[in-house]
C-alpha cells in the first residue's frame, strides 16, 4: 500500500430543474418549450401511453404554439442499450432542438439518452457509467428537454440520470451527469389518474426509498475529492440541501402511499405522491441512493415468472420500485449502526414514536415503519414472495458488486459476505 493520502471532499452542490406543478399544467408544455426556443420537438413516450392524455394533450400543446411536434412511442419499459439505441437514432434522424417526455422513468432516461447522443454524438459506452463504460464528462449543454411524469416514482424528471439494461452481460448501469437533468419537470396530477393499485404502491415505496437512501446515505464530505471540479459526481453524499428534500419526501410519501393504493381517485393524496416523488429526486439526485437500490438490479434483472398485478401480463416483470422496497427493510437493518440517529430520524418521519429509543433500536424501528406499509399496501413478503430462494443469493450478490456507483455510498460498507447476509435477511419479514 503506498502513503498516498486521499484528500475528502470539501464541497457539495445542488442542481435542480425548474418544476411546475398543477392540475391541468400539461396543456403550459406549449408554452414552455417556446420559451425555450425549440421549434421541432421530440416527444417521447411507451406504447402504452400512445393513444392516452397526456401524450395527446402535450402533442395539442406543442403544436398550438406552431411547435413541429414529432412523436416517438417505442420506449421500452426497463429500457435497454438497444431500446436507447433506437431512440437514439430516431432522434438523430429528426434533427430536434427540443424534447418532451411523457411517461414513467423509463421514457424519461429514454430521451435523457436520446437527446445526449443526437447533441454528442460518440459511441455508445462513452458517457456509460465505468467499469461498463468510460464515464466521461458529458462536454457542455444538452437540448431543452421537458419531462411529464405520469407515474409518482423515479423523480426522474429532477435528477441527471438514465438507467438503463446492457443486455450483454445482463446488468443495469446507466448514464449520470447533471447535464441530462430535464430543464423543466411538468408535475400534473391529472396524469397519474390511470396508474392501478399496484404501480402506485411500487412507484410510492420508489419514491420513499429514494428519500430514505438519500438521508442515510454517505456525507459528501466522507468521499474522496474530485480531481477537478468537472468530476465531482452528481451523486455527491448526504448533505444540508439534500437532507431538506429528503425530509419532507419521506413524511410526505409515508402519509399518502396507502392512500393512493386504496384509491386511485383520491386526487389530494396522488398529487402530494407526484409532488413526493420531484421532492425525493431532488434529494437523491443531489445526494444519491445506496444499498436498496444497488441491491435491486439484480433483484429486478433475474426475474423468472414473477407478473405483479396490474402490469401487463406478456413478460415477468419486478418492477423497479418493488426490488427496492423488498431490500429495504434488510438494509436499514444493516446500516443503522452507522448513522442510528439519522435512521431514528427517518423513522420517526415515518410517524414512528421514537421519543425514548436507544441507538439500537434504530435499524428495527425504520425496517418495521417500511414492512407495516409494505403489508397495508400489498406488497410481496420479501424476496421469496417473487420468486427467489436461498440458492439465488450468490448470483444476486455478483449483480450487486458492480453497482459502486452507488452502493460505495453506503453509510455502513458492505463487502460480498455482507451483501449475501443482506439478500437471506430480505428472503422474508413476516
Ligand atoms: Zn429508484
Amino acid at each position: 500500500m503506498g502513503g498516498e493520502i486521499v484528500r475528502l471532499e470539501t464541497a457539495f452542490m445542488l442542481d435542480a430543474s425548474s418544476i411546475k406543478y398543477g392540475p391541468g399544467v400539461t396543456r403550459e408544455v406549449g408554452y414552455d418549450m417556446k420559451q425555450l426556443g425549440a421549434r421541432r420537438a421530440m416527444v417521447v413516450t411507451d406504447p402504452n401511453l400512445t393513444n392516452s392524455e397526456p401524450v395527446s394533450i402535450t402533442l395539442e400543446a406543442l403544436r398550438s404554439e406552431g411547435i413541429d411536434a414529432v412523436l416517438f412511442d417505442r420506449v421500452r419499459i426497463e429500457p435497454t442499450d438497444v431500446s436507447f439505441k433506437e431512440a437514439i437514432q430516431f432522434a438523430t434522424d429528426g434533427r430536434f432542438d427540443g424534447y418532451v417526455a411523457v411517461g414513467g422513468g423509463s421514457v424519461m432516461d429514454t430521451a435523457k439518452a436520446a437527446n445526449l447522443y443526437a447533441t454528442y454524438p460518440a459511441d455508445f459506452l462513452t458517457y456509460v457509467n465505468p467499469p461498463i463504460g468510460q464515464g466521461r464528462p458529458i462536454p457542455g449543454r444538452l437540448k431543452p428537454l421537458i419531462a411529464v411524469p405520469t407515474t409518482a416514482g423515479t423523480g426522474s424528471e429532477t435528477t441527471g440520470v438514465a438507467i438503463f439494461d446492457f443486455l450483454e452481460i445482463h446488468a443495469k448501469t446507466g448514464i449520470a451527469h447533471r447535464a441530462l437533468r430535464p430543464v423543466m419537470g411538468v408535475i400534473d396530477p391529472n396524469n397519474t389518474r390511470t396508474l392501478p393499485r399496484m404501480a402506485a404502491a411500487c412507484t410510492g415505496f420508489d419514491v420513499l426509498c429514494h428519500a430514505l437512501e438519500s438521508l442515510t446515505a454517505l456525507p459528501y464530505h466522507q468521499r474522496p475529492a474530485p480531481a477537478v471540479p468537472g468530476l465531482r459526481p452528481a451523486y455527491q453524499g448526504a448533505n444540508p440541501i439534500s437532507d431538506v428534500w429528503a425530509t419532507r419526501a419521506i413524511q410526505m410519501a409515508s402519509q399518502n402511499i396507502v392512500r393512493v393504493t386504496e384509491a386511485s381517485s383520491d386526487d389530494e393524496a396522488r398529487g402530494q405522491m407526484l409532488l413526493a416523488a420531484a421532492l425525493a429526486g431532488i434529494g437523491f439526485g443531489n445526494a444519491g441512493v445506496h444499498l436498496a437500490h444497488g441491491m435491486s438490479y439484480p433483484v429486478s434483472g433475474m426475474v423468472r415468472d414473477y407478473v405483479p398485478e396490474g402490469y401487463p401480463s406478456d413478460h415477468p416483470l419486478i418492477p423497479h420500485g418493488m426490488s427496492v422496497t423488498l431490500n429495504a427493510p434488510a438494509v436499514f437493518r444493516f446500516t443503522a449502526q452507522a448513522n442510528p440517529e439519522r435512521h431514528l430520524y427517518a423513522a420517526g418521519l415515518m410517524g414512528v414514536d421514537v421519543s425514548g429509543a436507544a441507538p439500537e433500536d434504530a435499524g428495527e424501528l425504520l425496517a418495521s415503519a417500511l414492512i407495516s406499509l409494505m403489508r397495508r399496501t400489498g406488497m410481496p413478503n420479501g424476496l421469496r414472495g417473487v420468486g427467489f430462494g436461498p440458492d439465488d443469493v450468490p448470483q444476486l450478490v455478483a449483480g450487486t458488486l458492480p453497482q459502486q456507483r452507488v452502493t460505495k455510498l453506503s453509510p455502513r460498507p458492505a463487502d460480498e459476505s455482507d451483501l449475501k447476509q443482506l439478500f437471506l435477511d430480505a428472503m422474508m419479514y413476516w
